[in-house]
């Protein structure tokens, strides 16, 4: 896709904040959602999707919270999954009660999730693999519960891109992403997606005006430098966690490995049936009376321990410090998230090299 002012293979970046207008109606405003830099890459993560139309925020959070509150009324139920990022989570309990919206958080798997409906639930928010267990939820069988137009479906597709999983093909309403992660994939950038159809996302456009939580130019820019090699680095970090899984599952230092792609993982079947790949998150809990994870996480030489996830380079972090710092002890152990787990996210480096390295750091 050219930029269709210049026939350049790149969009320029257009710095302007007020456009000129000639009819009534048609104003330009970056606050609107609709500068040059925004709908060129809207255009592409809309091919990518499959979606018709799509908002860029500026982080992942920003995206999550308008949609939820687009939709969400005082006096409405919401189901959400349980296991999800812990951002999300918190949102919901720090925010939702005062908002007079009601929720529940229900097991993982499509039957808990749809249990929990109730007579006044308006919106179900999945995530799926899930952050940080790699949890698989059935993607067809929520969208089928919801039914078509009574209940909104979300799901955060984050953790598998647009490239392993296209949820909308599968019945989904609105897709969210953490731009932030795979889209952005080289740690320099912050921002958000959604993408639906037009009719969604005309709800949603409505309240993101109003909330604000636009993306600048300049990060649209980088955020369409990096979508080119989206595919390309999916492929190689996939490749990549599914060798690291593999090797992991090996030590005896390690007592469990959470990768959708590995036979044994619960949701294998389900995660075959609706992403072309498994993705490059992977987590694994450490048995801590052989190896301390501080002392794992200090011999690491190549992987660094590190907030966020979806770049280039391998880092790790333990979610009980990271993201899952918010949500409180008695909350993560009810997700199933031990305090011996660490979360991986694996980048595009040699895998023997960060084989290697972990072998180093579990005492090799
Ligand atoms: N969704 C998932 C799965 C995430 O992992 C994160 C951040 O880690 C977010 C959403 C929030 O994104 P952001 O940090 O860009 O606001």
């Amino acid at each position: 896709m050219l930029d269709p002012v210049t026939r350049g293979l790149n969009s320029p970046v257009y710095t302007s904040s007020s456009y000129q207008y000639i009819d009534a109606g048609e104003n330009v405003y970056p606050r609107y959602f609709n500068t040059p830099n925004q709908a060129a890459v809207v255009k592409k993560l809309c091919a990518l999707e499959g979606a018709e139309d799509g908002l860029l925020f500026s982080s992942g959070m920003a995206a999550i919270t308008t949609v939820l509150l687009s939709f969400l009324n005082s006096g409405d139920h919401a189901v959400l999954q349980r296991d999800i990022y812990g951002g999300t989570h918190h949102f919901i309990t720090a925010e939702f009660e005062r908002f007079g919206i009601e929720f529940s958080f229900a097991a993982n798997g499509s039957e808990a999730i749809s249990a929990s409906f109730r007579d006044n639930t308006k919106l179900v928010y999945i995530e799926t693999p899930s952050n940080p267990l790699l949890a698989i939820t059935d993607i067809r069988a929520v969208a089928g519960a919801a039914g078509a137009g009574q209940v909104i479906s979300v799901i955060d597709n984050t953790f598998a891109s647009p490239i392993h999983q296209n949820p909308l093909a599968l019945g989904i309403d609105v897709v969210v992403h953490s731009g932030t992660k795979y889209l952005g994939g080289h740690s320099d950038l912050c921002c958000g997606a959604v993408l639906s159809s037009k009719a969604h996302l005309a709800r949603i456009r409505s309240s993101a005006a109003n909330f604000g939580g636009s993306l600048n130019a300049w990060t649209c820019a980088l955020l369409e430098r990096s979508l080119k090699t989206l595919a390309i680095r999916m492929e190689k970090q996939t490749r990549n966690a599914g060798q690291v899984a593999t090797y992991l599952q090996t030590r005896p230092e390690v007592q469990t490995v959470h990768y959708p792609g590995l036979e044994d993982h619960p949701g294998h079947a389900v995660a075959k049936s609706q992403m072309t790949g498994f993705g490059a998150m992977l987590a694994f809990e450490l048995d801590e009376s052989r190896v301390r994870i501080d002392e794992f996480l200090k011999r690491l030489k190549t992987i660094t321990p590190a907030l966020s996830l979806g770049g280039v380079e391998t880092i790790i972090c333990a979610p009980k410090d990271t993201s899952h710092a918010k949500v409180s002890a008695a909350e993560r152990a009810q997700m199933g998230i031990p305090d011996s787990l660490l979360r991986l996210s694996v980048g595009i480096e040699a895998a023997e090299d960060l084989i290697a390295d972990l072998a180093g750091a579990l005492g090799d």
